[in-house]
């Protein structure tokens, strides 16, 4: 009989475990166990869907059930959902939610792809269905379902991480009222520093997002959320605090945890136990300036480590080696973007650092319609290695962050930085890329 590859999660991580497993293993016989409707999709692009931009939750499907079953031979089970695994005995208590019945599937080797879940604070009120989170393409039909039977006209989104941000964006643009509650400071201030994320407030409230900062919301009740400072009318909360990984199924079957309750992995994806894989953002990873293990949930992240799982299961040999937490999101006409240590988290790691925060133009200064972006740089003091940047600018600004991604992966320091042979034409920067200039501006403040 052939061996059995079974795939706890159908989207990011789990499927691109199956592909590569596939690529490598004709003779697998492969399953993957999906809870929801869908299969392969884009998580990123809920909220261009809730904005209106993508019409329906399908276009964000990158490959159909019918499409792995026909073209991979995949035997995809979509609301299908494990309930137990038992690794002694090899089984899977699968739960088949269409046709309510329960049976039990054996397996060889198995891969928790199972995501993670959107943090729900303890509060008075938190289980009202009008309170929701959104992580997989299922809660946003659920939530755009109860968006339309709302009329979405009072929206408050608790939470000012970037999910949270592009939430309030979306159902600005769907005509909602929206609030936006953080009980910190700022917005985003888990990823930027206090001093870039401030410079993001502005778009919003020009939008007429009602932003509350340093707000903490108490209990939800009668269509308000109820916070320090009152009552704040809504047909609808959004859920924004951030996610934690979907590692209960892998802890109750004995596999070891990692950093925030993730699962313990290695750089092939291996768990604590033979034949047991995990990826995405269940799964822990290794951070490459810190040198620490991390939970970072990604979709960059776990595309690549269920590549990894998937390679290592077919045979192959692939290791991850490791994440710098390079993000980038849009908030209104402000692009934000981030790559490898703030100040804060260098300190956290142990380093002292040199600092530079630098504004410029995104193209030269001369063109009409230039932009103002803002780049803050950040070195180990001693030896110049770049440990991260942050940039927040206007249109053309974000992606410059690539470069600094790049500079971290290679260990480069602020002199290799301004060295860089970047590309110039005036449309583009200015003669010194704005990393180049902040790059200079650490080498040249004395200490
Ligand atoms: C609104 C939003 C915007 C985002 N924007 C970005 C972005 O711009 N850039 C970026 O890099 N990342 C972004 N992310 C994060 C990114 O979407 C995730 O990191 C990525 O989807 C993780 O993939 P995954 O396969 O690990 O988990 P998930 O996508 O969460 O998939 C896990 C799947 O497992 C299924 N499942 C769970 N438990 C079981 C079970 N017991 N049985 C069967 N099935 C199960 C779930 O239904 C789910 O479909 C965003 C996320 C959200 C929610």
């Amino acid at each position: 009989m052939a061996e059995r590859l079974v795939v706890i999660g159908g989207d990011a991580a789990g499927m691109s475990a199956a592909s590569q497993a596939r690529r490598r293993r004709p003779d697998l016989d492969i399953v993957a166990l999906e809870k929801g409707r869908f299969t392969s999709y884009s998580a990123c692009g809920i909220p261009y869907l809730v904005g209106g931009e993508v019409g329906r939750a399908e276009d964000l499907v990158a490959r159909t059930p019918e499409e792995f079953r026909s073209k991979q031979r995949i035997d995809v089970r979509i609301r299908h959902e494990a309930m137990a695994v038992d690794l002694d005995a090899r089984t899977i208590d699968v739960r088949d939610v269409e046709h309510e019945r329960s049976y039990s599937l054996g397996f060889d080797f198995v891969v928790f792809g199972t995501g993670a879940v959107p943090i729900r604070p303890d509060l008075p009120g938190i289980d009202a269905p009008w309170v929701r989170g959104v992580q997989t393409l299922e809660d946003a039909a659920s939530l755009l379902a109860e968006a339309e039977r709302s009329r979405c006209r009072d929206v408050v989104v608790v939470g000012a991480g970037y999910i949270g941000l592009e939430m309030a964006e979306a159902f600005h643009r769907r005509g909602a009222q929206v609030a936006l509650v953080e009980g910190a400071p700022t917005v985003m201030g888990r990823t930027l520093d206090a001093d870039m994320a401030v410079r993001i407030h502005g778009g919003l409230r020009d939008l007429g997002v009602d932003v509350r900062l340093g707000e903490q919301v108490e209990r939800f009740e009668d269509g308000a959320v109820v916070t320090g400072s009152g009552r704040i009318p809504a047909d609808l909360v959004v859920l924004g605090l951030g996610v934690a990984p979907a590692s209960a199924l892998a802890a109750d079957a004995g596999v070891e945890l990692g950093p925030r309750r993730s699962v313990a992995v290695d750089r092939r994806q291996r768990t604590s136990v033979d034949g047991v894989w995990a990826a995405g953002d269940c799964a822990s990873t290794w951070h490459r300036v810190s040198e620490r293990p991390v939970h970072i949930a990604l979709g960059t992240v776990a595309n690549k480590t269920g590549r990894v799982a998937g390679i290592d299961i077919g045979g192959g040999y692939a290791t991850f080696p490791g994440v710098l937490g390079t993000a980038i999101t849009k908030v209104c006409q402000t692009e934000v973007a981030r790559t490898g240590l703030t100040e804060r988290e260098a300190a956290d790691a142990g380093f002292a650092v040199d600092v530079a925060t630098i504004e410029t133009t995104t193209t030269a200064s001369y063109i009409p319609g230039t932009q103002r972006v803002h780049v803050k740089l950040v070195s180990e003091q001693g030896t110049g290695r770049v440990l991260g940047a942050q940039i927040v600018g206007g249109t053309g600004s974000a992606k410059r962050i690539d470069t600094v991604a790049a500079a971290l992966a290679g260990r480069l320091t602020v002199t290799d930085l301004v060295d860089l042979d970047l590309a110039y034409a005036p449309p583009f920067s200015s003669v010194w890329d704005p990393i180049q200039q902040a790059a200079r501006q650490i080498r040249t403040t004395p200490r």
